[in-house]
């Protein structure tokens, strides 16, 4: 049996875990929360890191900091998770989905500026599988229309985009503001978890009040005042320190856990590159590879349909992706009448294949001749 994922233990979380239990603090924003918080402040650049529940949480924090109001329009891939347009919604906006490129399921970010009004107020723009968007182009048109740019980083940990001087930025650096997922089926995880980045410091003040249920706990914890109280709207995002301690064991180990991920993306790409019958991930030169995924591109639904079958058959289990957001249920009918073909080609004829740690040279040898010999 080659499951689609197993999520990867150091084998140091429960006594982390343990550790934090001692301390006899277990909310938050303990220890191991700012421990993490300062790890990934200084490998990635980022201005701040807060962790969250969710990255689903993060990105509600980011629909409150961009002050998205009804009336409001936000523009959003159609190819990507709920939770990429979700928080916008619950603020009332309205979703403009903009479409894939064809030969990559990132925003196409030639289209972008056909999509803007003088309601629009911000862009969310996708990393998929951790590949870096065109964010020069992105910036650029944020900054002559005035929008904010909000990176859903769920899958891009450790990725980077390279600018045309040839400097590099972690992804969630970038964007005014930034979501991370630690969810059990990204790379590095705490169950379910989460991460908001800021990197336009006007926000920074607000975000820990919105953090911290609209109270200014945080800046009576480091003394600045001399007592808190509710001065603006939040919620209860922050982890426990339980949820943060399992999380630095696994940051301890990020190294050779990408070490080891983006062995087996390559050993999937050097295997199939040959294949005429799919295509493999679109690597823009812009972009470096944090290996969060491997998928292949399909011809049509049928060979995809007939591929997941095959495999099946020999217990490998292969999973499609997303759904076209703006055909949903929920929101096919708030949507304009504009089809995005391309993400409805991802839709159909994108496949994910295993990938993760403790995935065997075997397993994976066995998955790439399967799909060569189909
Ligand atoms: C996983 C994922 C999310 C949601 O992350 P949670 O931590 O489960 O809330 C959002 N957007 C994208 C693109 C994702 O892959």
């Amino acid at each position: 049996m080659t499951p689609f994922n197993k999520p990867y233990l150091t084998g140091k979380e429960t006594k982390y875990i343990e550790e934090a239990v001692a301390t006899g603090k277990i909310s938050g924003n303990g220890i191991f929360t700012q421990k993490c918080q300062k790890f990934f402040e200084d490998t990635y650049d980022f201005k701040k890191a807060l962790l969250t529940t969710s990255c689903t949480d993060a990105l509600e924090m980011c629909a409150i900091l961009a002050d998205i109001n009804a009336g409001d329009e936000v523009i959003v891939p159609s190819y990507t998770f709920v939770s990429s347009a979700l928080p916008f919604v619950r603020q009332n906006a309205k979703i403009i989905f903009a479409d894939s490129y064809s030969d990559n399921p990132n925003i196409d970010a030639d289209k972008i500026e056909s999509l803007i009004t003088d309601k629009t107020k911000a862009i969310v723009i996708v990393h998929y599988a951790g590949i870096a968007c065109d964010m020069e182009k992105i910036l650029e048109i944020a900054e002559k229309h005035n929008l904010i740019v909000i990176e859903d980083a769920a899958q891009a940990i450790d990725s980077y985009y390279i600018f045309k001087d040839g400097t590099q930025k972690a992804l969630g650096s970038i964007g005014h503001l930034g979501a991370f997922s630690f969810h059990e089926t990204k790379n590095i995880i705490s169950g379910e978890g989460g991460m908001l980045t800021i990197n336009d410091e006007r926000f920074i003040n607000r975000a820990e009040i919105i953090w911290e249920k609209g109270t200014n706990r945080s800046m009576f914890f480091r003394g600045e005042i001399n007592k808190y109280g509710w001065v603006d709207t939040g919620s209860s995002f922050l982890p426990s320190e339980i949820i943060s301690a399992f999380l630095w064991a696994q940051l301890e180990n990020i190294k050779p856990i990408q070490e080891k991920r983006l062995e087996i993306w390559n050993r999937y790409y050097e295997g199939l590159k040959d294949n005429t019958n799919i295509a493999l991930p679109l690597m823009p030169k812009y972009a470096t590879n944090n290996a969060h995924m491997f998928y292949i591109t399909c011809k049509d639904l049928d060979f995809r349909t007939g591929l997941i079958k095959k495999l099946k058959e020999s217990d490998i289990l292969a999973v499609f992706h997303y759904l076209s957001l703006h055909k949903s249920d929920f929101y096919a009918q708030k949507h304009d009448d504009r089809d995005l073909p391309n993400s409805d080609h991802f839709e159909n004829c994108l496949l994910r294949l295993p990938l993760f740690y403790e995935l065997t040279e075997a397993q994976q040898q066995n998955v790439i001749n399967i799909i060569n010999e189909f």
